[in-house]
C-alpha cells in the first residue's frame, strides 16, 4: 500500500492519520475535511469552549509535526467513492489511492421546523458553538430540546452563564437507555438541584416565531398537547445522523452508518470506517454497534490502521465503553457495557449525593462501573473490576 485517504478530519481521521506514520506506514497521507479548519476536538463545544473559558488554540488535535507529515485537504468534500478504481471524487478534484479511511462522523439532527428561524441551535460545530455562545446571555429564556449528554452539558453552560434553562426530554428518565433507569435518574436529579426545570416526556409539535424572511426568530415551543412554552433561544439536542450519503453507489454496506466486520473493516480489505460512523459487528456477538463517544474513536483508530496495512483483521475492535461528561460541577463517567435488568451496587455514597460510585452487576460478575465526581476511585474499580482483553492496547 503506497496511499491512503482519511476522509473526515476530525477526531477518527487526525487519530488514524497519526496511527498511519505511527505503525510505520511511510507513504502518501492524504487527510481530506469539509470543514475549514485543522481537526478539532468537540467536547469543549458545549463545555469550556461555550462558556467561554477555553481559548480555540486548545482545540487543536494536530500539532506542526502531525500536520507536516500529511497531506491536508480542508474545505474539500468527498463527493464519492469508486472502491474498483481507488479513486475518491472529491469537491476540487480526485485522488487515486490504495487505502481509504472512512471518518466522516455525523451532522446534528434537527426539528423540520428549525430551517431558516434564528435564535435555533444545533451544536456539532465550532461555529455552531460560537453562533450559540453569543445568544447566551444572563437572564434569557432558553429551552433545551433533549436531554442527552450534549443536552445537559449545553443546559449546565447556559445555567453557569445566568439563563434561565427548561430541558425538554421526550422519554420519562434521560439517559435511561445509556445508563440504565436508576443512576439514569441519579443524573437527572443534578438539573433540579442546579435551578434547571427538566421536563420529561415532553413531546415538542413546533416552534412558535415572530416576524418575517430573515427576520423570523423563535418565540417559544409548542409542546404535544398544546402547552406554549416561551424562549429566547432553543437548542435542538436530539443526535446526529451518520455521514454516509457520499458512499451511495459505493457499493459499500450502509445502514445506521458504515457497515464493518468486527476489525472496522468495510466489505472492501482496503476501507475501513472509524469513529462515529462506523458501524461494526461485534466480535463475538455479531450485533452491530455505533457509538458516538470520543473514546471510541480514540480506541478504534488503531485497530483499523493495524488492519488497513495487514490486509486483513489482525484485531478486533474490543470497545472499553468509556464515556465522560461535565455537567454542572460535577463529572460523570461511565466504563463497559451496562444492559438493562444489571444490578446497580452502590460503592461509596447514594443516587442522591453530588458524589458516588456504583457498579453494575450481571451474573455474579462486574460488567460496568459509574461514578459522578469519584474520579480516582472510578480509575481504580475501573482498572481492578473491567480487565481489559491482552489483544486490546
Ligand atoms: C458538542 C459535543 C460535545 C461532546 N462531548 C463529549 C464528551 O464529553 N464525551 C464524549 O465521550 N464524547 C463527546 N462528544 C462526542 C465526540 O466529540 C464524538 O464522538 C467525536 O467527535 C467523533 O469523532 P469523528 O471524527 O468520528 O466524527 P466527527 O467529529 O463528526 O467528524 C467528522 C468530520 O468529517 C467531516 N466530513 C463529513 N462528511 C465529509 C465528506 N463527505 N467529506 C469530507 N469531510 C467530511 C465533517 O465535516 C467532520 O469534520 C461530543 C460531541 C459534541 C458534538
Amino acid at each position: 500500500m503506497k496511499s491512503v485517504a482519511v476522509i473526515g478530519a476530525s477526531l477518527a481521521g487526525a487519530r488514524a492519520a497519526q496511527e498511519l506514520r505511527a505503525q510505520g506506514f511511510d507513504g502518501r497521507v492524504v487527510l481530506v475535511g469539509e470543514e475549514p479548519h485543522r481537526p478539532y476536538d468537540r467536547p469543549p463545544l458545549s463545555k469550556a469552549f461555550l462558556a467561554g473559558t477555553a481559548e480555540r488554540e486548545s482545540l487543536d488535535l494536530l500539532d506542526e509535526e502531525d500536520a507536516a507529515s500529511l497531506e491536508l485537504r480542508l474545505g474539500t468534500r468527498a463527493e464519492r467513492l469508486d472502491p474498483a478504481a481507488g479513486r475518491v471524487v472529491l469537491s476540487d478534484g480526485e485522488l487515486a489511492v490504495d487505502g481509504v479511511v472512512i471518518a466522516t462522523g455525523g451532522r446534528a439532527r434537527t426539528l423540520p421546523a428549525a430551517a431558516g428561524v434564528a435564535g435555533v441551535h444545533v451544536l456539532r460545530t465550532l461555529e455552531d458553538s460560537v453562533a450559540l455562545r453569543e445568544e447566551l446571555v444572563p437572564g434569557a429564556r432558553a429551552v433545551i430540546v433533549g436531554a442527552g449528554f450534549v443536552g445537559a452539558e449545553v443546559a449546565s453552560t447556559a445555567r453557569a452563564l445566568g439563563l434561565d434553562v427548561t430541558v425538554l426530554e421526550a422519554l420519562e428518565t434521560p439517559l435511561a437507555r445509556v445508563l440504565g433507569p436508576e443512576l439514569a435518574r441519579a443524573c437527572s436529579g443534578l438539573h433540579a438541584r442546579h435551578g434547571t426545570t427538566l421536563r420529561c416526556g415532553a413531546v415538542v409539535e413546533t416552534l412558535l416565531t415572530a416576524g418575517d424572511g430573515p427576520r423570523r426568530r423563535v418565540t417559544g415551543v409548542r409542546l404535544a398537547g398544546g402547552e406554549r412554552l416561551p424562549a429566547d433561544v432553543v437548542v435542538v439536542g436530539i443526535g446526529m445522523v451518520p455521514a454516509t450519503g457520499w458512499l451511495a453507489g459505493s457499493g459499500l454496506e450502509l445502514g445506521n452508518g458504515v457497515h464493518t466486520c468486527g476489525g472496522l473493516v468495510t466489505s472492501r480489505p482496503n476501507i475501513v470506517a472509524v469513529g462515529d460512523v462506523a458501524a461494526y459487528a461485534h466480535a463475538e456477538t455479531g450485533a452491530r454497534h455505533r457509538h458516538e463517544h470520543w473514546t471510541n474513536a480514540v480506541e478504534q483508530a488503531p485497530v483499523a490502521v493495524a488492519n488497513l496495512l495487514a490486509g486483513k483483521v489482525v484485531r478486533p475492535y474490543v470497545p472499553s465503553g468509556y464515556v465522560w461528561s461535565d455537567q454542572y460541577s460535577g463529572t460523570l463517567q461511565l466504563a463497559g457495557h451496562p444492559e438493562p435488568g444489571d444490578e446497580v451496587v452502590f460503592v461509596e455514597g447514594s443516587a442522591g449525593d453530588d458524589a458516588f460510585v456504583a457498579t453494575y452487576r450481571r451474573a455474579g460478575a462486574t460488567v460496568g462501573v459509574f461514578a459522578l465526581n469519584r474520579a480516582k476511585q472510578f480509575t481504580r474499580l475501573r482498572r481492578q473490576a473491567l480487565r481489559r482483553p491482552a489483544s486490546v492496547a
